[in-house]
């Protein structure tokens, strides 16, 4: 019911609009207004704090509703619950119930800044500072590649409060976007996932106080790396949609487009590849819902699962996409056609929350 749900609701109202989005490399705030008019913007945020308290399957099914018509509007629930999750993870209770609420009313939306210029794969190498002033904390540094900055009014900033210690000496911070010394860079001009704004996140004397800190002093970073255990099965998500989105297009189009006097869709060449796509999509599947259940029980092998379903669903959303354009030929490969556009959107899936390489040694680490 909520597959169905959802997909009526991405087609009627996001799918119109994905490729303008994509083209004029635009917020889509249509779709923006379609998720939160149907609770659909931040499904994850629990009950107790106003939000639809959707379980992590729910969330992903979601998420791969939205990405089958429009990559770009799917970071809106996903970064949604990226950006939140460390405060739900970690947070106290009181910034659980003044964050949480607004979120899950759609008044607000949540950004995750862990990335730096200089601290990608390597995000315990960062340099952005967090000095304690009293009751306050101030706050100092660049976060790169934030996704929907600007947008979002909340970002948890991951911070060094004692560089002596490494990973052990970051913390986690709720930063809002009318603190004074906020500010963002210009949009990135990207391959794909156009409609997604992707900015740095200046913070220049950002003097927040104390209780804005998410956990104990020194617990952000594995605050951070615990969150990326249960969103990265979002973007194994997000990949999936992403890839069924291309599978149905190819589908229809193969029985349509006629060659040596008939569709191309009779041809075995044109089959077997069809076959292959659907294959690697359900196996994608069944990882990343398999995923969704340890992130809903918590279970000791979630890091693994986790990296595991983001790293093959993503390299399958790459396959999938372009075996896609592939069979709409010539036409698949200009911006008539909306696999092409699938194509530069499933390219990020195997860059963000830790690029594959990096999946690979989180699963190398963490054999079952
Ligand atoms: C559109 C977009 C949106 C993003 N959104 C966010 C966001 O909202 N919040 C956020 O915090 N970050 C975000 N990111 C950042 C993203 O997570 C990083 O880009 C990613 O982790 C890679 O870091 P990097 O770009 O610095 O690449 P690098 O770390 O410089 O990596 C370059 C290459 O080296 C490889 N490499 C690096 N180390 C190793 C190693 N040890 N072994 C093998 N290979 C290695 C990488 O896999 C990669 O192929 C976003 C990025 C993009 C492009």
């Amino acid at each position: 019911m909520l597959r169905d749900a959802v997909r009526s609701l991405a087609e009627a109202k996001i799918a119109p609009h994905a490729a303008a989005v994509d083209e004029e490399a635009r917020f889509p705030r249509e779709a923006l207004d379609a998720l939160t008019a149907n609770d659909l913007h931040a499904v994850h945020v629990p009950e107790e704090y106003g939000g639809a308290g959707a379980d992590a399957l729910a969330t992903v099914i979601v998420i791969e509703e939205v990405a089958r018509v429009c990559a770009s509007s799917s970071l809106i629930p996903a970064v949604n619950k990226l950006g939140s999750l460390p405060v739900i993870l970690s947070g106290s209770e009181a910034l659980k119930k003044k964050y949480m609420a607004p979120l899950a009313k759609g008044e607000a939306m949540f950004s995750y800044c862990l990335s730096e210029p200089d601290a990608g794969s390597d995000a315990a190498g960062m340099k952005t500072r967090a000095v304690r002033d009293g009751d306050f904390w101030v706050l100092n540094g660049v976060k790169r590649w934030i996704t929907n900055a600007g947008e979002s009014e909340f970002y948890t900033v991951m911070a060094v409060t004692d560089p002596e210690k490494r990973s052990k000496g970051i913390s986690a911070f709720v930063v809002e976007k009318s603190d004074p010394g906020v500010s963002f860079g210009a949009p990135e001009k990207k391959l794909g996932i156009k409609g997604s704004p992707t900015r740095e996140v200046y913070l220049d004397n950002v003097r927040i106080p104390a209780d804005r800190m998410i956990g104990e002093e020194g617990t952000g970073f594995a605050t951070a790396m615990k969150t990326l255990d249960h969103t990265r099965i979002t973007i194994a998500a997000q990949a999936l949609g992403i890839a069924q989105g291309a599978l149905d297009y190819a589908k229809g189009y193969v029985k349509e487009r006629k060659q040596f006097g008939k569709p191309i869709a009779d041809f075995q060449g044109v089959q077997f590849m069809l076959a292959d796509m659907a294959m690697k999509i359900e196996a994608a599947r069944q990882l990343t819902y398999a995923a969704a259940a340890k992130s809903e029980r918590n279970d000791s092998d979630l890091t693994f699962q986790g990296a595991a379903a983001k790293c093959f669903a993503s390299d399958v959303a790459m396959e999938v996409t372009t075996d896609a354009v592939q069979l709409l030929g010539g036409y698949g490969y200009t911006r008539d056609y909306p696999v092409e556009r699938m194509m530069r959107d499933a390219k990020i899936t195997q860059i963000y929350e830790g690029t594959n390489q990096v999946q690979r040694i989180v699963m190398a680490r963490n054999l079952p």
